[in-house]
């Protein structure tokens, strides 16, 4: 039986590109060339309404090898045209570009670009700095996949104090495509459910994320999505898209 088309070309990084064109010409959204990184052009989208004051940031493809998070978000935009210029979006459809397309956790200079959000040395990661200094945040959202995953979780960074039910109701969501991981620990931490609450002050031993950045700088609500990626494409991306309309909720 063929692959769906979707499937085999999710490592098409032209072809990404080329399908958010086409969102951004049927939304009114705006997508603009911000550089150029390991010979590739790196975007961003945004939108008309885009409000300093309370952006929603979302970002995929940060690790190559993830694709289903990339295509996640493309598809969460394709099904939503008619809400997407009314929202204050900042997206960035795909940070490493190259690692798509070589399938690569990795950029090309071997980097883990989401392990150098402290100081960054990175262009692309220092251009994300300066382009969000000085905005404020509704919510940010990274897109991810994990090879060891058996099903969907996320991070919400703890705040202490009882937290928010709206992880419960985006893995809640999800589960309508991929039940929630049932494994208690992940990557070393404490598992609830799919849901991961890890302490600020315990970041990766590697380096600080995308997500802890944000939540440390910009003291805004941060999720991490994370879909199995040995799991069916075609249902991880429909699990990642529930996951992001449940935050509009
Ligand atoms: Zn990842």
């Amino acid at each position: 039986m063929p692959l769906p088309q979707k499937s085999y070309r999710s490592h098409d990084y032209k072809f990404l590109v080329q399908r958010w064109r086409k969102i951004c010409n049927e939304s009114g959204l705006r997508m603009k060339k911000i550089l150029g990184l390991d010979d590739y052009p790196c975007f961003e989208v945004f939108s008309p309404s885009f409000d300093s004051k309370n952006v929603i940031y979302l970002s995929a493809g940060i690790h190559g090898d993830e694709s289903g998070a990339a295509e996640g978000l493309l598809a969460w935009a394709e099904s939503n045209l008619d809400q997407l210029r009314s929202l204050p979006l900042l997206i960035y459809p795909c940070l490493n570009p190259w690692g798509l397309v070589n399938n690569s956790r990795f950029d090309a200079s071997g980097t883990d670009l989401n392990r150098i959000w402290s100081t960054p040395k990175n262009i692309l990661i220092k251009y994300i700095f300066n382009r969000t200094k000085a905005l404020n945040f509704q919510v940010v959202i990274n897109l991810h996949e994990d090879f060891d995953g058996q099903g969907v979780y996320l991070y919400e960074p703890s705040l202490g104090g009882r937290p928010s039910k709206k992880a419960e109701s985006i893995i809640e969501a999800a589960s309508a495509f991929i039940p929630a991981d049932p494994r208690r620990m992940i990557d070393g931490r404490k598992a609830t459910n799919g849901i991961i609450r890890p302490r600020p002050s315990n970041p990766p031993k590697e380096g600080i994320p995308e997500a802890l950045h944000f939540y440390l700088e910009h003291k805004c609500p941060t999720f991490t999505f994370e879909t199995p990626s040995e799991f069916d494409l075609e249902l991880r991306i429909q699990a990642q898209v529930a996951m992001i309309e449940q935050i509009f909720q």
